[in-house]
């Protein structure tokens, strides 16, 4: 598709284009100067007029010829499988935006058509279809993916690991994307952060849990790694995609599930089905959604493609997480009101469970140096990240939270 004059022109010769003829070149190439031929069209023909104007001033240098424009803006259509429920506007929705972002930033050249779990690729098998080269794209959580080895847990969560600001901070700052793609290279996959919860709840639990001896015996359904550190201490663990955990959880098939917080919670229903309400995930001080891409079909991409992707993906990153915030403190209260008993882990529990996460560190670390690589990278940080939060961050939550009000 792509012709040799169009490998010469990278996509930034946009902005060098002489001004007059190659504008009109341009339009025609693009197809819509004038008035506006589509639903989109009124948008993008004031972006036109912002391009005319930018390059009929700024215009000095080579010309270039057309088509290397029409090749930086090739029209590509992707599909894209998400493992998350379409009634989540969270979740869901946040493969929403990256897809929509994507399209509006190339006046809809490259679109990427979203889909539900079961629709194109089962929720817990969109990993094998970008492989594959069966679908380009994914959204989901690379921890469901633990079974195929437990180092795609670090693109989600693992058991008190980083909070939603510092995963970003490991991801974009530490070295995380790199470290993490490194790995997914065997995949033959490319990922870049998509969306994050924040720290989530610990689940919903049809009777209460008051001591660590509580837990033995008790199904739940939970995913990756927080099922292996829980199954020292008793419980029972089963992975169950979030359309399935209701039914479950109203059988009596199992006698716990987490999922997120609050308004995914609600919306699934499970305050219908259990009582007790509980927190922290420890499991999941966040977790981060990754935007999945087939390898070859990225590198095949325009560089302003790439770029774009990238970017839609970062921007529906911060997008998720503000959503979550902005909508689950009304969901909380709903809650309460409408009978749900919130309790907190006892400190037992918690101090248990992490001396049961520490030994199932101690036992991958043993056997898996891939796994072991990225622990080490992950924890230092986050280990330093708390030296720093435990100064001004904690202190200043924890008087806001207390103060008079
Ligand atoms: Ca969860």
């Amino acid at each position: 598709m792509r012709t040799e004059s169009a490998l010469t022109a990278g996509p930034g010769d946009f902005f060098v284009a002489q001004p007059r003829q190659v504008l009109l070149d341009a339009a025609k190439v693009c197809g819509h100067f004038g008035p506006p031929t589509n639903p989109r069209g009124k948008y993008m023909s004031l972006k036109r007029r912002q391009f005319i104007t930018t390059a009929g001033i700024g215009a000095l240098g080579a010309a270039i010829a057309s088509p290397a424009i029409a090749q930086s803006a090739p029209e590509i259509k992707w599909r894209l499988a998400s493992s998350f429920p379409k009634s989540l506007d969270t979740l869901f929705g946040g493969a929403e935006l990256f897809a929509r972002t994507v399209a509006e930033a190339t006046d809809n050249k490259f679109q990427i058509q979203v889909f539900g779990p079961g629709e194109i690729a089962p929720a817990f098998g969109v990993v094998d279809a970008v492989q594959s080269g069966q679908i380009e794209m994914f959204q989901t959580a690379f921890y469901y993916f633990w079974g195929k080895d437990p180092t795609f847990c670090f693109g989600t969560a693992v058991p008190f690991g980083l909070n939603a600001r510092q995963s970003n901070a490991f991801m974009y700052q530490g070295g995380g994307i790199d470290l993490f793609n490194d790995f997914l290279k065997a995949y033959n996959i490319i990922a870049y952060p998509g969306g994050n919860t924040g720290t989530q709840m610990g689940g919903w639990f049809r009777k209460e849990i008051n001591t660590v001896a509580d837990l033995n015996g008790l199904k739940m359904r939970t995913a990756g790694f927080a099922g292996a550190v829980l199954s020292k201490m008793g419980v029972v663990p089963t992975s169950v995609p979030g359309a399935d955990i209701y039914p479950s959880l109203e059988k009596g098939t199992i006698d716990a599930a987490e999922w997120v917080g609050p308004y995914d919670d609600i919306k699934l229903g499970f305050n219908k089905v259990a009582p007790y309400y509980y927190y922290p995930g420890w499991w999941e001080g966040s977790a981060m959604l990754h935007l999945g891409i087939n390898l070859d079909k990225f590198n095949a991409l325009p560089k302003n493609y790439q770029a774009i992707l990238k970017s839609a993906a970062a921007y529906a990153n911060g997008d998720v997480m503000a959503r979550y915030d902005a909508l689950n403190p009304a969901a909380l209260k709903q809650l309460i009101t409408s009978g749900t008993k919130l309790r907190a882990f006892p400190q037992p529990v918690m101090e248990a469970s992490y001396k049961a996460a520490q030994e199932t560190y101690a036992e991958i670390n043993a056997k898996n140096p891939t796994f072991k690589k990225i622990y080490d990278a992950y924890m230092a940080f986050r280990d330093d990240e708390y030296l720093w939060w435990q100064v001004a961050e904690y202190n200043y939550d924890n008087f806001m939270i207390r103060r008079p009000k």
